[in-house]
């Protein structure tokens, strides 16, 4: 019996011991990918982005260090007869980062790949449902984009370029797409994010909900709303759509909801209402 303790004891230590030699290989190992050199092709990428010139310096230093952490861990796979080049893996690499910004939230642990199309596609996994399995689907039968819990992330290129390059632009798939991968990090995307301190949940459980609540009322009497209608269709959809809305109209949100702002504001640790600049406070919606 004691030898059997004495086995499991020592089993213990050894998982212990290679989860910690593991993540530390891995941290070393992506110091040393963000000290790389920033290749100078990939530069005009990030500058094409009007989200990565309203940067602070320091973000933007941050933003590149990201994305060559990203690039090394994560696969790119084109579809429907897309060639994946440089641009589109520097552009989607750091829209995604923009969301792990100025905090500890890791590297989209559970996404292996992500899948790009050309055009509005058919999705190749044929069911769409936000529960259990946590696929999240974006548009009805052809498709834009869709978020899965394990493995894939699938875009449509078109989509992203008409948005990701637009400064005008009021959405924005990959941030949609990817915030339904931070949604997911603690678990089922319920548009409670892995929020770090119990005030902070308390705060977010107080204001959140009831915004949604708010969000379906005023759709279902149709009342413009700053925020996207498709919100409203279930709480894992208001997580995403709304930090498009914090990125994209950002002073929008700030005026029209300024407690659900600060609360994103706050998960976010960023404040994107302060980079802006006039023309993003062009409000493009009726109150
Ligand atoms: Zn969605």
């Amino acid at each position: 019996m004691a030898y059997d303790i004495l086995t499991v004891v020592a089993l213990g230590v050894l998982v212990v011991a290679f989860i910690i030699t593991s993540f530390m290989i891995k941290t070393k190992h992506r110091q040393r990918v963000m000290h790389r050199h920033f290749p100078d092709s990939w530069l005009p990428c990030l500058e094409k982005l009007p989200l990565y010139n309203m940067l602070p310096e320091e973000l933007q230093e941050e933003l590149r260090a990201r994305v060559m952490i990203f690039l090394d861990e994560k696969e790119f796979e084109g579809c429907g007869g897309m060639e994946i080049n440089d641009e589109m893996k520097v552009t989607i690499a750091a829209l995604a980062c923009m969301l792990l910004l100025n905090k500890k939230l890791d590297y989209y642990p559970e996404l292996n790949s992500v899948l790009v199309y050309p055009d509005a596609y058919i999705s190749p996994k044929g069911v769409s449902k936000v529960g259990g399995n946590q696929i999240i689907v974006d548009t009805e039968s052809a498709r834009l984009g869709e978020s899965w819990l394990h493995g894939d992330l699938i875009v449509s290129w078109n989509k992203i370029e008409s948005e990701a390059y637009n400064e005008y632009s009021r959405s924005n798939v990959i941030l949609h797409e990817f915030a339904h991968q931070v949604d997911q990090m603690n678990g089922a995307a319920d548009c409670v994010p892995p929020l770090v301190k119990r005030d902070d949940f308390d705060d977010w459980e107080e204001v959140v909900p009831k915004e949604f609540a708010d969000l379906q009322r005023r759709i279902e009497f149709g009342i413009p709303d700053v925020i996207d209608r498709y919100g409203a269709t279930n709480p894992a959809e208001f997580f995403a759509v709304t930090t498009e809305a914090f990125f994209c109209k950002s002073i929008d949100l700030q005026h029209h909801r300024p407690e659900l702002y600060n609360q994103f504001r706050n998960f976010y640790q960023l404040d994107p209402a302060s980079w802006c600049e006039d023309h993003r406070s062009r409000s493009q919606f009726a109150e």
